[in-house]
């Protein structure tokens, strides 16, 4: 990488400018109490994510508070720093370069990572952005509850990236996107107002729509939009269920009819605020759990056959290429989960070769309703086993020690 960029000319210091250099000491004399890093290491590692991208930013702020990113913003905002760009990062792993920049990154993970409140009573937790949704799910255990949108990279992904992306993965279909389970966001807007946003009544929205600062001007714009284009909006939208990335219009009111901009900071990728702090809903752990290993001999046979899975309601399905398997298989992890992928031999006795996985996973309260459906299901595969474009074979795990063994597995594998 370092090799790639020396190639691309981005010497050590060439590239930085003097406006940027002068941004970072004004900082330092307005009292920034977190890390100021326009030294080529940061500015390197920085420089890439999750993506194919590499861009090497000036420089790479670490904010300690939320005071440091209101002296940040309110900055940006002065005449002399106008075209100063800023980007608000969070575990970087992104897959389309969403935190990269030429201008300076401010990285909130590294300071502004703690669970402030859990309340167990009523299933909530306050956090600072940069908490990482592992240490998240880890504080939460010995209370019984979780966080429940899931994605491969929990073990590095923010809170704040998750919302600047509506997150979501394994488990959607049951638990939704990440915005449903935010309650309320704490931001810094980008003329350093602060603002904690939750669905709003009319009369609040129109005194809202009152401020002359940036919290009034979104909501005048969001507001304006909904009402002159509702029709296009809901005309052209598609009706997905995983919705999109990006401003979602369509949903600025919710379903009670209140006003919501966190409907629009949710998937903003940072373009709107520093989001530093988020009230998120939790719930409490499955007391029960169940991970089918379906095995096909093609990918596209399991990509096909996860559609066809849905019709007995599982609470997620993840489905595994072979790339993904090669690289578990080579790992010393594999043995931890080998025994769910035991060599199986067809009809003339000839080795089937795993090409594909479907990952089936139940969850429930009810030991007799989780076995219920997975008598259904297994007497399912035992009448198609080894059918043109089906499975030959499965495996069953139980309780959440076995299961997490094939999702850590699957997460270390990407
Ligand atoms: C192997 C792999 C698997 C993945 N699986 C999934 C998946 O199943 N589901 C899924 O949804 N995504 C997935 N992703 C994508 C990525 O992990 C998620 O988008 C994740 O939520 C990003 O979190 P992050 O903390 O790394 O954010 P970053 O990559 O650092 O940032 C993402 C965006 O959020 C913004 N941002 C971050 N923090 C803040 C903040 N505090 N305030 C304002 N803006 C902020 C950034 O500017 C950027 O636009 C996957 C990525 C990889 C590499």
């Amino acid at each position: 990488m370092i090799k790639q960029l020396a190639e691309n000319n981005l010497t050590q210091t060439g590239t930085l400018k003097q406006e940027y250099l002068d941004f970072i000491d004004t900082l330092k004399t307005q009292g920034f109490k977190g890390d100021l890093n326009p030294d080529y290491a940061n500015r390197v590692v920085l420089s890439t994510d999750n993506s194919i991208y590499q861009i090497l930013p000036q420089g790479v702020l670490y904010p300690r508070n939320i005071d440091d990113l209101v002296l940040i913003a309110k900055l940006s905002n002065e005449s002399q720093f106008k075209d100063i760009v800023l980007s608000p990062r969070g575990g970087g792993t992104g897959t389309n370069g969403q935190s990269l920049t030429d201008g300076l990154v401010v990285d909130i993970s590294r300071h502004m990572n703690t669970i402030l409140e859990i309340n167990e009573e009523e299933r909530w937790v306050r956090v600072q952005t940069g908490v990482v949704k592992d240490q998240l799910n880890k504080a939460l255990k010995p209370y019984g509850l979780f966080f429940a949108p899931e994605l491969s990279t929990s073990n590095r992904a923010t809170i704040g990236g998750m919302i600047n992306t509506d997150a979501s993965g394994q488990g959607s279909v049951l638990y939704g996107k990440t915005r449903d389970h935010v309650l309320e966001l704490n931001s810094v807007f980008l003329d350093g107002t602060e603002w904690l946003s939750k669905p709003i009544s009319d009369d609040e929205l129109a005194q809202i729509k009152q401020r002359d600062d940036r919290v009034g001007e979104a909501h005048r714009i969001a507001d304006q939009i909904f009402n002159e284009q509702q029709a296009l909006i809901e005309a052209k939208f598609p009706k997905l269920n995983r919705c999109l990335t990006g401003y979602d219009l369509a949903h600025i009111r919710d379903d009670s009819g209140q006003f919501n901009l966190n409907s629009i900071l949710c998937g903003a990728e940072g373009s709107l605020a520093f989001i530093t702090e988020a009230k998120l809903n939790v719930l409490p752990i499955p007391k029960f759990s169940a991970l089918v290993n379906i095995q096909y001999g093609s990918f596209n046979d399991a990509l096909r056959d996860a559609k066809d899975l849905m019709d007995w309601n599982p609470t997620s399905i993840e489905t595994v290429d072979s790339k993904v398997l090669n690289l578990a298989m080579n790992d010393i992890i594999w043995d931890t989960v080998a025994t769910y992928y035991p060599k199986t031999t067809g009809p003339e006795g000839e080795e089937q070769q795993i090409a594909g996985i479907n990952l089936v996973e139940y969850t429930g309260d009810d030991e007799a309703e989780l076995d219920a459906k997975l008598t259904k299901l297994t007497a399912h595969l035992d009448s198609i086993s080894g059918s043109e474009g089906k499975s030959f074979a499965y495996t069953i795990a139980k309780g959440a020690g076995e299961i997490g063994k094939i999702w850590t597995m699957r997460k270390k594998a990407v």
